[in-house]
């Protein structure tokens, strides 16, 4: 390990490819790879073509990394074609994981049957495949808990981890990640931190889900990279460690995570 010689964030959850970078994409990641605020960024594709854009945006830069999937939101367009792209995407090496995946019961923009069995396929695609998976879980913790420990060979993280601190125990105990984002720096939010201070230190993981979420200070800004400086901020402030002791921590566990080995 060459941790010592490292730094910088590990923003293990970004949307690059969204519209609203379109004017200025890759001076935003020129900037945050160039300066070294950015150790490292996973791309998350929601659907076939922003996996493919995903996958681009990977090739293009040393430390960009992505996962390719379809989206709770995108569920209802999934068809066999769908799947065998995204296994295919799978292998590349730029690929390091299956997501987004999951299930979002807060804007239903799938009929909830139709992301299950989405949800399932891939869920079963992670495990013959024997790659990580990243979930998004809105309002679904207990069928999201439900599906993932029916798989107890498929590891993953809960990203922008919304839960509990009994449902972080319950997943970290089953080997799950969790990764935190703006929402931990809002004000009347209690519940999240809570949830970080339960999360293990082996457990624990960053990001952003830009360009959504802002923290605080920013809120109202498009998001990027560089502001999980807040999201680190609040935690190390939490937990009572220094911010470089958390700044390390989450790039080691992520690295781990996605199998990076440089
Ligand atoms: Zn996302």
């Amino acid at each position: 390990m060459n941790s010592i010689f490292e730094s910088g964030i590990f923003d293990t959850h970004a949307h690059y490819d969204s519209s609203r970078f379109d004017g200025d994409r890759y001076e935003v990641l020129d900037e945050l790879f160039g300066s070294g605020t950015l150790y490292a960024a996973v791309n998350c594709g929601c659907d076939v073509a922003s996996s493919e854009k995903s996958l681009e945006l990977a090739h293009r830069y040393p430390r960009m990394y992505c996962a390719v999937g379809i989206h709770p939101h995108e569920a209802k367009a999934a068809d066999d074609r769908a799947f065998e792209q995204i296994s295919q995407m799978l292998k590349d090496g730029k690929a390091v994981a299956l997501g987004e995946i999951g299930l979002d019961y807060h804007y239903d923009f799938s009929p909830r049957d139709v992301q299950k069995e989405v949800f399932e396929r891939q869920l079963c695609m992670a495990e013959q495949l024997d790659i990580p998976v990243v979930i998004h879980d809105r309002e679904a913790h207990a069928d999201c808990i439900e599906a993932v420990l029916k798989h107890p060979r498929v590891r993953g993280v809960f990203h922008s981890f919304s839960g509990s601190a009994e449902t972080a125990r319950l997943l970290q105990k089953a080997g799950w990640y969790l990764s935190f984002s703006g929402p931990i720096t809002f004000k009347n939010n209690q519940k999240t931190p809570e949830a970080a201070l339960a999360t293990y230190n082996d457990r624990l993981l960053v990001e952003t889900d830009c360009p959504y979420l802002t923290p605080v200070p920013h809120r109202g800004e498009r998001n990027h990279s560089g502001y999980v400086r807040h999201i680190i901020e609040k935690i190390a402030e939490l937990r009572g460690d220094t911010y470089e002791f958390v700044e390390t921590l989450t790039r080691e566990n992520a690295k781990r995570f996605f199998g990076i080995k440089e």
